[in-house]
């Protein structure tokens, strides 16, 4: 036992050190680090077709270069890339700075007098820009301006920066973001949970130091098991989504034993082990509302995208080192087809609504239910249907679950937490919260909460993990207990483990490359004007 405690204290250190890593360190690990050259065919083969929104701006290493680019051209194209800077940033700004921004952008590039002046504006945004004068400068006519920059960017200068050797630099890294990930590209840490189909740990990439969670799904286990195609809808629809109220994927790729999903890094553990895990049991109230609000427009995206989640429960639900939380874990979330429905149980015993169970067809409200369901555990650490650890058979669940009122007997519930609760856990999809014009935040249970900034990620969390703790049970505690024998794969699977592994996701990999610094590292080639606007050769 105490060499297991021992063990166990090693790996945090480590796992906790690493997420300290310093620059020098990095800098010794990058020493050999180049741009690939590029072969120069298939990467503009690769980049053909692509257009203004994704090169320019989607990405982020395409809307770096792009920008260099446009500072480094003439005064007209800087003039441009230095308002649509400034423009986003108003829009950010904070409720007292932004009429002095507004001024500013004013004055530097909307009057005819000024260096900056935006020559390409039209008669048309001419008499905007007077009307800006007035106080009814607004969102509105902003985006008005906005699009005419990006209509006279989408022009000329692109099809320049097509030409130029910063587009030439673009593909370099395009070349070098379809690297094959292995194995080696990653230092492992220690095991943070464990699911159906394997575990997830800590790694880190080697050359940019950047900290993950890696979903390792044990190959042997998916095919016995039959989860293959789970594994892919998992990885394609996280591929898909954009939210900050749902993990990134950052790679994928697999291994001689594992398919693996390389994601956001939640330091702060699941909700689960909040609830059960630390001491008192329950989450304060406080936390749970803002939980609840992130994890409502985290649902809100993805059914905006006609996706079902399917296994909503605090153990899917992650917080990050701020405290803010995502959703995680879409093994059994599914697309719907244009106004279809689908008739499949899937989810979590004690979690899934009256219309899984009864085997109907349903589509988002299931969600909603399960979401009734886990506010109440958040609160009351039990279920609705099934007491903590009571040994009742799944069969007496469902009958619960059918048929039982939910009892509110926990001293905690307050008034607008038994309302909220009991509308989402009405039998009745009709009658149910959410399943007619959406959740309303307006709702008494969230009068806390300014949805505004809660969705732009601005509103602080009520509570934040400490950086020196490890949130998740010791390592000890998910070793594998079962091996998998007699499984062999053939052509077809191997078809499928290269299908699955399409290695770097774009946006993460470039944000990844930018933020830990590698990209300013290796593309210091712009210093000298005479290297302007080399073509392509
Ligand atoms: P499964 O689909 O098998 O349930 P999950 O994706 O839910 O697997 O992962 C299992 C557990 O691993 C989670 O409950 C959580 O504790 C931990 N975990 C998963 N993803 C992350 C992550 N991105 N960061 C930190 N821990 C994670
Ligand atoms: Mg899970
Ligand atoms: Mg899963």
């Amino acid at each position: 036992m105490q060499v297991l405690r021992l063990d166990n204290l090693v790996a945090n250190t480590t796992y906790l050190k690493a997420q300290q890593i310093d620059r020098k360190e990095l800098r010794k690990r990058r020493l050999s680090l180049t741009l690939p050259k590029l072969k120069k065919t298939s990467a503009l083969q690769a980049a053909e077709g692509e257009r203004y929104e994704s090169l320019c701006e989607q990405q982020p290493i395409g809307r770096k270069l792009f920008q260099q680019f446009l500072l480094t051209s003439n005064d007209q194209y800087a003039a441009a890339a230095e308002f649509l800077d400034e423009l986003s940033k108003w829009s950010f700004a904070e409720d007292e700075k932004r009429e002095k921004a507004k001024q500013t952008i004013l004055a530097k590039f909307c009057q005819p007098g000024s260096t900056r002046f935006l020559s390409y504006f039209t008669e048309e945004d001419a008499e905007t820009c007077k009307d800006l004068s007035d106080s009814n400068f607004d969102e509105v006519i902003l985006d008005h301006l906005r699009e005419a920059t990006r209509e006279f960017l989408k022009g000329r200068p692109f099809s320049e920066y097509l030409k130029s050797q910063f587009f030439y630099r673009f593909l370099q890294w395009k070349e070098y973001e379809r690297q094959t990930i292995t194995d080696k590209y990653f230092y492992e840490f220690r095991t943070l949970g464990k699911g159906g189909f394997g575990e997830v740990c800590a790694v880190q990439v080697k050359h940019t130091g950047q900290m993950y969670a890696c979903k390792k799904l044990d190959k042997r286990r998916l095919k016995k098991k039959g989860g293959e195609r789970m594994a892919l809808v998992e990885k394609q629809i996280l591929e898909k989504v954009n939210s900050l109220f749902i993990v990134n994927l950052a790679y994928a790729y697999n291994s001689r034993h594992h398919l693996c999903l390389v994601m956001d890094l939640m330091t702060g553990g699941d909700l689960r082990f909040h609830i059960y895990d630390l001491g008192k049991r329950g989450i304060r109230m406080e936390r749970v509302v803002y939980y609840t609000a992130q994890i409502t427009s985290g649902l809100l995206h993805l059914h905006n995208m006609g996706i079902v989640y399917r296994d909503m429960k605090p153990e899917n639900v992650l917080l990050d080192g701020k405290g803010q939380c995502r959703l995680s874990d879409l093994g059994l979330a599914v697309e719907l087809s244009k106004g279809k429905m689908i008739c499949q149980k899937a989810g979590t015993t004690g979690y899934m609504a009256p219309e899984v169970l009864k085997q109907e067809y349903y589509r988002y409200s299931v969600d909603w239910w399960s979401l009734g369901c886990s506010i109440y555990e958040m609160v009351a650490a039990r279920l609705p249907f099934r007491d903590f650890r009571e040994k009742v058979q799944n069969d007496e669940v469902t009958r619960r679950t059918l048929e039982d009122e939910c009892k509110f007997e926990h001293k905690s519930f307050d008034a607008p937490t038994k309302d909220i609760i009991s509308r989402f856990l009405k039998k009745r999809v009709a009658r149910r919260f959410g399943c007619q014009e959406g959740v309303s935040s307006n709702h008494e249970f969230f009068n806390s909460i300014n949805f505004h900034r809660l969705e732009a990620g601005l509103l602080e969390a009520p509570w934040v993990p400490k950086p020196d703790v490890v949130y998740a049970k010791d390592a000890d505690e998910f070793k594998d207990s079962s091996d998998i024998k007699d499984v062999k794969f053939d052509t077809k699977d191997e078809k499928f483990f290269r299908e699955f592994s399409t290695g770097a996701v774009s946006v993460q990999w470039q944000k990844e490359m930018i933020d830990s610094g590698v990209f300013d590292e290796l593309n210091n080639f712009l210093a000298p004007s005479s290297q302007r606007q080399t073509p392509l050769q």
